[in-house]
């Protein structure tokens, strides 16, 4: 039987980071590509989804039998705070136009991706997979957070009214190559790679936003890439999955920033900015469901540092055509 893979945002960091596993683990293991299987990858110049006439052309052409559906508009703390109207409209109608698009063409099975930052602000930690829905957001990216909520009560509506098999991945903060590298929209990882690359090259201070205080859990892009390749396989359940490293390897957004200090190999002056918002505190996040599940495929997470330094390698590599917003 055909398997035709379409994965939206296949342009983007976790799309890219599909495609690379897909292509570089081995021919028919766990992660690699299988016989019999398609895979599309699939960014906005193919088909704006926000558009449902796109999404479904989208669909007639490439007829798929499963999607995983990464794409959304997507952004930093800061760009989810300037832009909290844009975050939920456009998620909203992006996850509508896919999911019921992929009804409509008896899609066999769609797993969309959701993010630790839909949980309640208020909550008793860690985070797992019962607790999406027991408290309103943290404030700072409400917008995102609700239009990413609102998948998992459409994939429990689909399945009960109709029987079909949607289901949704949580990541972490994901990091890797072809993440998006513009200082003032980034996530903070690459918007610190950056920043410190310019400070190296420019002998400037090395400025971090916010008490550095926060703490994070972060997943390197190639190992969620093989979670959502194990997931499409072998994962049949509408209740959302955690991917994601330990809830004991949260990281300070200090040591992250050291660690980018290390891979960058920056010696200048470092320095904190305390007028920028440190959005939520912490929000961890318990990988338990996903160990078990995973503990037969040989899975194992690429060490924090091992997986920094590839993406700074990477972005050193690809700088004149990353993602890296205006000229500096
Ligand atoms: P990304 O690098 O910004 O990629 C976003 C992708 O979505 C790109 O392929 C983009 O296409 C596509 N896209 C955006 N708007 C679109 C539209 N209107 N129509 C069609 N395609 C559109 O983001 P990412 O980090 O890979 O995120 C992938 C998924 O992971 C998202 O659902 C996100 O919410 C989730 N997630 C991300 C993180 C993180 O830390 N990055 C954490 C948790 C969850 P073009 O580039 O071709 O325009
Ligand atoms: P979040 O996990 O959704 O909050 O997303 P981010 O990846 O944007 O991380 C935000 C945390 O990193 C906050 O505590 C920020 O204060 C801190 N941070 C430090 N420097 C930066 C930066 O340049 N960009 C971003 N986005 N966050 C930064």
């Amino acid at each position: 039987m055909s398997v035709r893979v379409l994965v939206t945002g296949g342009t983007g960091l976790v799309g890219q980071g599909i495609e690379y596993v897909i292509e570089n683990e081995p021919a028919n293991s766990h992660f690699g590509k299988r016989d019999g299987e398609e895979w599309f990858f699939i960014g906005s110049s193919e088909a704006d989804l926000r558009n449902q006439e796109q999404t479904r052309k989208l669909f007639e052409k490439y007829k798929p039998t499963h999607v995983i559906h990464l794409a959304a508009l997507v952004g930093g703390l800061f760009a989810n705070m300037a832009r909290k109207l844009d975050f939920l409209r456009d998620n909203i109608l992006i996850n509508d136009n896919v999911l019921h698009t992929a009804h409509e063409f008896k899609v066999k099975k769609v797993i969309s991706c959701l993010s630790t930052c839909v949980y309640p602000d208020k909550v008793e930690y860690p985070l797992d997979e019962t607790k999406i829905h027991l408290g309103l957001p943290h404030e700072s990216n409400f917008g995102y957070a609700h239009a990413k909520r609102l998948v998992d009560i459409q994939n429990r509506a689909y399945k009960d009214q109709f029987g079909d098999n949607f289901t949704s991945a949580i990541p972490t903060n994901v990091f890797g190559p072809h993440d998006n590298f513009d200082m003032e929209s980034a996530h903070v990882l690459p918007a610190l790679i950056h920043r410190c690359y310019l400070s190296k090259k420019n002998n400037t201070p090395f400025v971090v936003w916010g008490s550095g205080k926060p703490l994070r859990q972060f997943i390197y892009s190639r190992d969620l890439a093989k979670l959502f390749v194990w997931m499409l396989r072998n994962y049949d359940s509408v209740e959302p999955l955690i991917l994601s490293v330990g809830e004991d390897e949260e990281v300070s957004i200090k040591q992250a920033a050291d660690a980018v200090v290390n891979a960058v190999g920056f010696t200048g002056e470092y320095r904190f900015d305390t007028t920028k918002a440190d959005g939520q505190f912490r929000k961890p996040a318990s990988n338990k469901k996903l160990l078990e599940l995973v503990k037969d495929t040989g899975f194992a997470f690429t060490p924090f540092d091992k997986a920094l330094d590839e993406t700074v390698q990477w972005f050193l590599r690809n700088y004149n055509n990353a993602r890296i917003g205006k000229p500096q």
